[in-house]
C-alpha cells in the first residue's frame, strides 16, 4: 500500500475521459477497463466524462460513436457528463478566477502563437505573469524552485518535478473554454473522483494538476498512468501492422470479448496464469497490484488465438447471426448454416469464414476450379468422381462417402491425389472444411456442374 492508498477513501469512483476526437482505440479501450474493474471490484461507481472544450479538434459523431463501442464491449457507465456542458454553467470560469484573485494565476492578452496542444507553453516564464491584465486568456502561475511530487499507483513509485522546468500554461482560453488542464483537475474535485487512472502520455501535465489542485484547495484524488503498448516492431503502438481502432478490428472480425480479454492483459496479470475472462470475471478478480511495470507488446497473434478461443464458445446459432455481415448478400443461408459446424474451429477472424466456406454457399459461375496436379491424372481422378456421384440418388453424407471411397478403391488411387482434385475442382483452393461434408451440402447438381466445368478446364 501507498501513502496515499493507505489514506482513508470512502466509496471508489472513477472515470473515464475521452476527448471525442476520433474513435475509441485499444488504448482508451484497455484505460476504460481498468477504470471500471477498478471501482466495480469495490461496488463503486464509473463514470463517463467527455472532455470537448478544445473545440477545434471535434469530430461530428464521435461521442454518440464513443458511446456505441463503450457499450458493445459492456462498459457501462453510472454518471454520465459534458464538458463543454459544464462550461456554460461557468463551472470552470469560476475556478480559473479564483485562482487569480488569490495570485496563482493572471491574465494574458497574447495570441497564442506559442501555445502548443492543451495549453502546453513553450515560454517557461509568461511576459504577462506580471502586467496585472484583468481580461484575456487565463494562465497558471507557476512557482520557481518547488518540488512537486506524487505517488503513482500504478507505478509504484514517487514521481517529482522541479517547478523551475514547468511552464505558465493555459488554464481557460480566450473563448472562455478552460483547457484540459483546468477542466480535469475541477471535474475530478467536483466529481468525487477517487482513483485517476490514464496512459501515459499524460504524465508530463500531472505537475500542472498537483499545482492546481494545491493552488484551489482541493484534495487530490490517488492518480495511477498506465504503461505504454508497444508495437511488435518497436515504438508505440501504431497502424502499421493492421487497426487499432476498436471499430475498425470488430469489423476485421473480431469479437469485441476477445478484444476485451486480450486488452485487460496487456499491462495487468493476475496472481495465476489464467489468460480467459469474461468482463464480470475480470472485475471479481481485479487487483490494483497487478498492474505490471513494463510496456506491454501489442501481439497480434495471441489476439487472434483470443479470437478463436471465443469463435470456438460460439453456438452454430449465435455464429451465423455474428457472421452475417461477412456474408456476401443472396448467399444460401441453409448452406451457410450448415458449413458452420466444420468451420467453427478452423478460423480466427469472422473475415476468414467467406474465405474458407464461400465456395460452399457459391454458385458454379462464381466458382472457378483449380487444376494444381498433373492434367491426366487429374482427368482420370476428376472423371471417374463425376462418375460415381452421378450415380448417387439418395444424396447424403454417407452415400457421398461410399461413391468416393468405392471410387478410389476401384482404381486403387492414392487417397491424398484423388481428395486434393476433388477439393481444388470443388472449391477453387487447396484449404477447405472437409471436403464430403462440404461436398453434400452443395448438393448433387451443382457439385456435378462444377466437376464438369473442371474436366472442361483441363481438356482445354
Ligand atoms: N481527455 C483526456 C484523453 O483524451 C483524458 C486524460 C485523463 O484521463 O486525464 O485521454
Amino acid at each position: 500500500m501507498t501513502e496515499q492508498e493507505n489514506k482513508k477513501i470512502g466509496k471508489i469512483r472513477t472515470r473515464f475521459a475521452p476527448s471525442p476526437t476520433g474513435s475509441l482505440h485499444i488504448g482508451g479501450l484497455r484505460t476504460a477497463a481498468y477504470a471500471l474493474a477498478l471501482a466495480k471490484h469495490s461496488n463503486g461507481d464509473f463514470i463517463l466524462r467527455i472532455e470537448d472544450t478544445d473545440q477545434k479538434r471535434l469530430i461530428k459523431g464521435a461521442t454518440e460513436k464513443l458511446q456505441e463501442t463503450l457499450k458493445t464491449f459492456g462498459l457501462f457507465w453510472d454518471e454520465y457528463y459534458v464538458q463543454s456542458e459544464r462550461s456554460k454553467k461557468g463551472v470552470y470560469q469560476k475556478e480559473a478566477e479564483r485562482l487569480v484573485r488569490d495570485g496563482h494565476a493572471f491574465y494574458c492578452q497574447c495570441t497564442p502563437k506559442n501555445a502548443k496542444k492543451q495549453g502546453y507553453s513553450e515560454i517557461l516564464r509568461d511576459t504577462c505573469r506580471d502586467k496585472n491584465l484583468n481580461s484575456g486568456a487565463i494562465k497558471l502561475k507557476i512557482p520557481d524552485n518547488e518540488k512537486v511530487s506524487y505517488t503513482d499507483f500504478v507505478l509504484e513509485k514517487e514521481i517529482n518535478w522541479d517547478t523551475s522546468l514547468v511552464s505558465d500554461t493555459t488554464l481557460l482560453k480566450s473563448d472562455g473554454f478552460p483547457t484540459y488542464h483546468l477542466a480535469v483537475v475541477v471535474d475530478d474535485h467536483y466529481m468525487n473522483i477517487s482513483h485517476v487512472l490514464r496512459g501515459h502520455d499524460w504524465l508530463p501535465s500531472t505537475p500542472i494538476h498537483l499545482l492546481v489542485y494545491k493552488f484551489l484547495g482541493f484534495e487530490r484524488p490517488i492518480i495511477g498512468h498506465l504503461t505504454d503498448i508497444l508495437d511488435p516492431d518497436g515504438g508505440k503502438l501504431s497502424k502499421r501492422k493492421g487497426s487499432v481502432s476498436c471499430e475498425a478490428m470488430i469489423k476485421e472480425g473480431y469479437l469485441p470479448e476477445a478484444i476485451l480479454n486480450f486488452v485487460i492483459l496487456l499491462g495487468w496479470a493476475p496472481k495465476d496464469n489464467r489468460e480467459i475472462y469474461t468482463l464480470n470475471e475480470f472485475i471479481e478478480v481485479f487487483d490494483s497490484k497487478g498492474f505490471q511495470k513494463s510496456n506491454p507488446v501489442f501481439n497480434r497473434e495471441k489476439l487472434d488465438w483470443f479470437n478463436g478461443y471465443y469463435i470456438r464458445q460460439k453456438n452454430d446459432e449465435e455464429l451465423l447471426e455474428l457472421l452475417k455481415p461477412f456474408i456476401p448478400k443472396g448467399a444460401n443461408i441453409d448452406k451457410v448454416k450448415a458449413i458452420i459446424p466444420y468451420t467453427k474451429d478452423r478460423i480466427k477472424k469472422l473475415t476468414e469464414f467467406p474465405t474458407l466456406a464461400g465456395f460452399v454457399f457459391s454458385t458454379s459461375k462464381e466458382v472457378e476450379p483449380e487444376i494444381v496436379s498433373d492434367p491426366n491424372q487429374y482427368v482420370t481422378h476428376i472423371s471417374n468422381a463425376t462418375q460415381s456421384l452421378e450415380k448417387v440418388n439418395n444424396w447424403n453424407l454417407a452415400s457421398v462417402n461410399e461413391a468416393l471411397s468405392g471410387t478410389i478403391q476401384e482404381h486403387s488411387f492414392k487417397t491424398g491425389g484423388f481428395y486434393m482434385d476433388l477439393r481444388t475442382t470443388i472449391s477453387g483452393t487447396t484449404i477447405t472444411p472437409p471436403i464430403n461434408e462440404s461436398i453434400e451440402i452443395i448438393g448433387r447438381e451443382e457439385t456435378l456442374t462444377r466437376l464438369k466445368k473442371g474436366l472442361e478446364k483441363a481438356k482445354k
